[in-house]
């Protein structure tokens, strides 16, 4: 079930959204919705999607929104934020391994640049893609598909 397992990370990442005063909080069309995925590897993903959504919500009270929706055999799952966004001409490089945007360099507790390469390694290895869409100083969505189960 896709959406309690949104639901355990957004519980587990909870204390880290308290310390930067975001919200963070799950859309869905169904109370359940039943996914074929390695449950692991896409808690890792949302780990580290929601995780940095919280990392780069540069204003306090950031909105970080998870949205399921079943698409006929497949499930839209969306991370969307309305943080600091990314540059156009950036966003081709950010599944790039140790890739970071400049500015995230110095950020205190500084991450290595591998969160969306592993991101994109794991959905891969389910047949997926990650798409990301960004507006510069507004906000990112980042959304994949993944195989519904009956
Ligand atoms: P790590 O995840 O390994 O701790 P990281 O967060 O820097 O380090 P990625 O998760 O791969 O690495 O992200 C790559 C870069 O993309 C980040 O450094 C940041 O510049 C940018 N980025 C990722 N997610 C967002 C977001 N939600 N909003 C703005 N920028 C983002
Ligand atoms: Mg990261």
């Amino acid at each position: 079930d896709i959406n309690a397992l949104v639901r355990e990370i957004i519980d587990l990442l909870d204390l880290e959204a308290q310390r930067k005063d975001s919200k963070v909080q799950l859309q869905t069309s169904s109370p359940q919705i039943m996914v074929k995925a390695d449950k692991h590897k896409i808690a890792q993903v949302l780990i580290n999607l929601i995780s940095n959504a919280i990392h780069y919500a540069n204003r306090n009270k950031a909105q970080i929104t998870i949205h399921t929706n079943i698409l006929k055999n497949k499930v839209l799952v969306e991370v969307k934020d309305n943080g600091m966004g990314i540059k156009p001409e950036l966003l081709p490089r950010i599944f790039e391994r140790f890739y970071r945007v400049e500015t995230s360099r110095n950020r205190a507790d500084g991450g290595s640049g591998l969160g969306l390469a592993i991101v994109k390694h794991i959905l891969e290895a389910h047949g997926e893609n990650i798409s990301v869409q960004s507006v510069y100083l507004e906000g990112t969505q980042f959304s994949f598909l993944l195989e519904k189960s009956i």
